[in-house]
């Protein structure tokens, strides 16, 4: 038998969650499809040692509720994930969610039935769904990737995807660990890992510019603090480009003396978070010049906190500039390579050829481990969309329609997919954000909007091709103007694990969170301005 829902959310993750908290509060009946056994989606998978949040625990959170947000305490300004998976299990305890989710289940299908005007989804393991509205909350970091190198299947030791990590303790005492990676959660991992590790090797393609953490707890006084001033802090990240408490400094880096230059980079450098990223001199992330300084000023860093200078010149970045990719936050990632038992290899000098039963070989050298750690992060952003043949009016498959880059009206919907949202999907502000204050507002939205269509008795939607021509080409736009659109990462699109995904592509939108909840206000008071329903 098929079940029909007034919704289908694929996802269990905050996105999911509060969807379907949203839609109870409309009356509609929602039903959440979960490929996981547990809430958390991002939290709920990444068990890797040392997962921790980038942004400031107590800004992270749901702001919607103020019982939840009176509850629940953070421990850390920057709480690990153990914290933070509790954190989403007491929201669905509180939301009394879980009776609605279906857990285990990973969608594999999901057709549009033009006749019926319904979405009909199916599962790996054969189950099968209707409803008028399909959601997609299916976190824009959530489909691992692994490296293709010949032999993985031939190793003989441990071996772990950061991404998939088991939930039972792994122990790394005595034991010869190699992790291939060095992006965000391997930097997280590596450090982790290092201080009880028998001996470490790591393998790096491209090096990172990581910048302190400042990790600390969260001590009774400044609990109350923060506690009382959560409406200040929430509107205070509403207001920043990418809704983190950092914003812009209004200065141009060139535009004052070095000396004064060189006492932002070190005073935010000393200071939590994504200060230094986010809430440096304006232009540092659009003029190359700008860029240049604190470049310069990151790779003396990296000099003075290495001991070996060959290994600190692995260590620096060469083909971007600070900030152009996603800014790994550490806690003693740089000191650990002073350590006598960690190595780095250099693939870029000697490039794995493959994975031997008993660990990596390498152009020049075969390494011997215990166990295989692939820090080889995800396909971002589309990659959980193609993963499900997603077939829209006439048969049409997403994945096709995104081939050359995703095209879409506000990063939320897609012409020829009628009823379909994608929250946190490609060319939306969550894809460059502290992401729940982008998912509360992404899922508020989409409420709206459903709420509208059942006052006005409207049964489909979907963006007109005109409006979606005109916001694909201002997500370009907006994207033209910054340095790392000129550069290769997963936030252009690339990842050469992937069949593909080797031309640079614009899947996430740049012109910051306040003008992309304008872009959405607007078009909502304007009667939903660039859709047509029906
Ligand atoms: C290690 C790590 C650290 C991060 N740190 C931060 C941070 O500090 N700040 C920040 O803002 N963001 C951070 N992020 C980004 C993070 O993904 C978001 O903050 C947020 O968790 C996204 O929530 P979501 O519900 O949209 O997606 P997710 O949390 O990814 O949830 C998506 C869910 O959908 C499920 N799913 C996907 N496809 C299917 C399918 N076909 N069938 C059934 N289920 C499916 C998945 O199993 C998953 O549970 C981090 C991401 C990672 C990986």
């Amino acid at each position: 038998m098929v079940t029909t829902w007034d919704a289908i959310i694929i996802g269990a993750g905050l996105s999911g969650m509060y969807q379907l908290h949203r839609l109870r509060g409309l009356g509609l009946r929602g039903r959440v499809f979960e490929a996981g056994t547990g809430v958390g989606g991002t939290w709920y998978w990444n068990r890797y040692p040392g997962a921790r949040f980038d942004s400031e625990s107590w800004t992270y959170g749901y702001s919607f509720s103020d019982e939840i947000l009176r509850e629940w305490e953070w421990s850390e300004h920057f709480a690990a994930q153990p914290e933070t998976l509790r954190y989403c299990n007491f929201v669905a305890d509180k939301l009394d969610l879980r009776r609605d989710i279906e857990f285990s289940c990973r969608i594999r299908e999901a057709a549009w039935d033009e006749s019926a005007a319904e979405w009909e989804i199916a599962s790996d393991d054969g189950r099968r769904a209707r409803a008028r509205f399909l959601i997609t909350a299916i976190g824009p970091l959530s489909a691992p990737t692994m490296p293709t190198i010949p032999g993985v299947e031939t190793f003989r030791g441990e071996a772990y995807h950061t991404g998939r990590w088991p939930h039972s303790p792994v122990s790394f005492a005595g034991k010869r660990v190699a992790v291939i990676g060095t992006g965000a959660t391997a930097v997280q991992a590596i450090t982790e890992i290092a201080k009880t590790v028998g001996h470490l090797t790591v393998f790096q393609r491209t090096p990172n510019w990581c910048a302190p953490l400042h990790n600390r707890p969260i001590d009774a006084e400044t609990q109350a603090r923060l506690k009382a001033s959560y409406e200040e802090t929430f509107a205070r990240c509403r207001q920043s480009f990418g809704c983190f408490i950092h914003d812009a400094d209004p200065r141009k880096a060139l535009e004052v003396s070095a000396e004064e230059r060189e006492a932002l980079f070190e005073k935010l450098y000393g200071e939590p978070g994504f200060g230094i990223w986010m809430g440096n001199f304006r232009d540092i992330l659009v003029d190359a010049g700008a860029n240049a300084t604190i470049t310069e000023f990151m790779r003396r860093k990296i000099r003075a906190r290495v001991k070996d200078p060959a290994v600190a010149e692995k260590l620096i970045p060469t083909n971007h500039g600070f900030g152009t990719r996603r800014v790994p936050l550490e806690s003693g990632y740089y000191e650990v390579y002073n350590q006598p038992n960690v190595r780095l290899v250099d693939l870029r000098a000697t490039p794995i050829e493959r994975i031997t039963p008993a660990g990596v070989k390498t152009s020049d050298t075969e390494y011997a481990v215990d166990m295989l750690i692939y820090a080889t992060g995800f396909d971002a952003i589309t990659g959980a969309f193609d993963r499900i043949d997603i077939r829209g009016a006439g048969g049409r498959r997403l994945r096709d329609k995104w081939a050359a880059g995703p095209r879409t009206l506000l990063g939320l919907q897609t012409v020829g997919f009628p009823n379909m949202f994608t929250l946190v999907g490609p060319h939306n502000a969550a894809t460059f954000c502290n992401i729940p204050r982008c998912i509360e507002q992404n899922v508020d939205w989409v409420t709206a909007l459903l709420a509208w269509m059942r006052e006005r008795g409207h049964g489909r939607v979907e963006p007109t091709p005109e409006a979606e021509r005109q916001w694909t080409e201002h997500v370009h736009e907006t994207g033209r103007r910054m340095l790392f659109t000129q550069v290769d990462s997963w936030m252009m699109g690339i990842n050469s694990n992937v069949a593909g995904k080797d031309k640079r592509t614009f899947i996430v939108y740049a012109g910051g969170a306040p003008r992309y909840r304008e872009a959405c206000e607007e078009a909502a008071a304007a009667g939903y301005a660039g859709f047509a329903f029906a």
